[in-house]
């Protein structure tokens, strides 16, 4: 079978087919890094602290989609601060009225307490003028997607590990993120509480559930990667035996299952498996957190621009591109957007992709030889195509891990609930007052890299089979992060009046 990313070039300068084998992986690479990550799944299940954290979420249960109710949804942790209000209406439904915030740079690197008063600000400034349908007196229930690793201590608990993503905020890590919120809400006497954390990838299986029965897992490939899925609760040894034996008797949800946050965006951050080039090592080297999110760095929106942009340049530092000349766009970090590398590979004609070098990327036209389109594209295709033959690795390393990888049955299919969304192209601003709104037109790695899935499956075909491949049904969970914190939000409520 062919190994996946092919299609090589005899064309290509010798400089850059040498790259080819840290972009194009067999059979036997994939399975070794498959095995690789199952490794740090298990590790990470016996032992707190491990990169890859394996977070016990504390959600006991996946919805069935007959839910009903109203909660607000907070959702930080990709490109901009959303604050909504979900209404779940049953029948796998729901109607979100909601608004966006742009979180300035400023506040992803100043001080936690300026970012938790400004995501304050924000529901206060949303209820005020969207308004929500809870009455005067009672204070309305939040779900809090916060898309960074937190280790949970409860469904409404969580100390921030470590940032990703581009934040890297002062005196948050080794906090409680939900007493941030809830201390910020409380001093503006903004009636609201905090009563669920939820990672994104949790939210996106929660919703994935609620509107299309049961998935296994919840997969985000956009700024960020990460994927939660279902697992025994017998399985997360750390827990202690006390904790798992109280797990599975007590509590209005308790049960056997609990959902568990991978963090697989920490993956192989001593990089034994994983096929680091020399452009990965830069972009690390260069990073907000080195040696931090090796996996992510190497799949996800905000970073597959660079990777490209490391190899053109290093291309250009042997002559067998463009001449020799670069542009100052492509010399400065991160000047390249990964929203270019799916352009690229979507373009029709060769035309769109030398209008992408020269608008775009600020090239002279005279130095672009038909060659170096092609060498573009190329450098396009492996980045991108890497990507998904890593996703592949990540989402059947989690079904070999839960044995489903074989079938037990005629009809029985492996759900997975996708979303994603990373930084956009076109930002349109509109200003109120204290409070910048964007709208923002975003595109998402898993929706719009072209040829995302396909590849991802070609991958999948060589991990787990024809067969293996062919059970695994994949699809958009739409507004996971809302609807998913919603959902986690009502679960909070339920545990609450059971109580008293
Ligand atoms: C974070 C995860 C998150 C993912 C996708 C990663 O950087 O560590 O918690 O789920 O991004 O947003
Ligand atoms: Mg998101």
């Amino acid at each position: 079978m062919a190994p996946t990313g092919t299609a090589s070039s005899t064309s290509l300068p010798a400089e850059a087919q040498a790259l080819e084998k840290y972009f194009v992986l067999d059979k036997a690479r994939l399975n070794e890094i498959v095995a690789g990550f199952r490794r740090e799944f298990e590790d990470g299940l016996k032992n707190f602290g491990r990169d890859t954290a394996m977070i016990p979420s504390y959600c006991l249960s996946v919805p069935n989609g007959t839910e009903i109710g109203t909660f607000l949804a907070l959702d930080l942790g990709g490109t901009n601060l959303r604050v909504c209000e979900v209404k779940l209406t049953g029948n796998h439904d729901f109607t979100v009225k909601q608004q966006k915030y742009k979180v300035s740079e400023a506040l992803k690197h100043g001080d936690a307490k300026d970012l938790f008063n400004y995501i304050a600000e924000s529901v206060d400034a949303f209820m005020t003028e969207v308004g929500t349908e809870n009455g005067e007196d009672e204070a309305v229930h939040l779900g809090f997607t916060f898309s960074f690793p937190v280790e949970q201590t409860a469904l409404d608990k969580g100390k921030l590990l470590t940032w990703t993503k581009g934040f890297a905020c002062k005196n948050a890590i080794g906090h409680d993120v939900v007493k941030l919120l809830q201390d910020a809400l409380d001093a503006k006497h903004i009636k609201v509480k905090c009563s669920a954390l939820v990672n994104d990838t949790v939210g996106t299986l929660l919703s994935r559930s609620y509107q299309h029965g049961p998935a296994l897992i919840g997969a985000i490939f956009g700024t960020g990667t990460n994927g939660a899925y279902i697992d025994r609760v017998e399985t997360i040894e750390k827990l202690g035996k006390d904790a798992i034996a109280e797990s599975l008797k007590g509590g209005p949800d308790a049960g056997e299952f609990m959902v568990i946050n991978t963090e697989w965006g920490a993956i192989d951050n001593g990089r034994h498996v994983l096929p680091v080039s020399p452009f990965d090592n830069k972009l690390d080297r260069e990073s907000i957190n080195p040696r931090k999110q090796a996996f992510e760095k190497m799949v996800s929106g905000m970073y597959l621009g660079e990777i490209v942009r490391n190899m053109l340049l290093y291309l250009i530092d042997f002559s067998v591109l463009f001449d020799g000349h670069s542009s100052s766009i492509m010399n400065t970090h991160y000047g390249l957007d990964t929203a270019l590398v799916s352009e690229v590979e979507d373009a029709k004609s060769d035309d769109e992709v030398l209008k992408v070098l020269t608008k775009d990327l600020g090239m002279a036209k005279e130095v672009i030889k038909p060659a170096d389109v092609q060498i573009f594209k190329w450098a396009c295709r492996m980045v991108s195509s890497r990507a998904a033959s890593l996703s592949a690795c990540a989402l059947a390393a989690v079904v070999l891990h839960t044995g489903q990888a074989q079938s037990k049955g005629a009809d029985d299919t492996v759900d997975i609930g996708m979303d994603g969304r990373c930084v956009g192209f076109t930002w349109l601003a509109l200003d109120f007052g204290l409070i910048n709104r964007f709208l923002v037109f975003s595109h998402s790695v898993a929706e719009f890299l072209p040829h995302f899935e396909e590849r991802m499956r070609a991958a999948l075909r060589l991990i787990l089979g024809d067969e293996g491949e062919k059970r695994i049904k994949m699809g958009l969970a739409k507004d996971g992060s809302g609807v998913g914190a919603a959902l986690c939000a009502l679960q909070a409520k339920k545990a609450e009046d059971a109580s008293v």
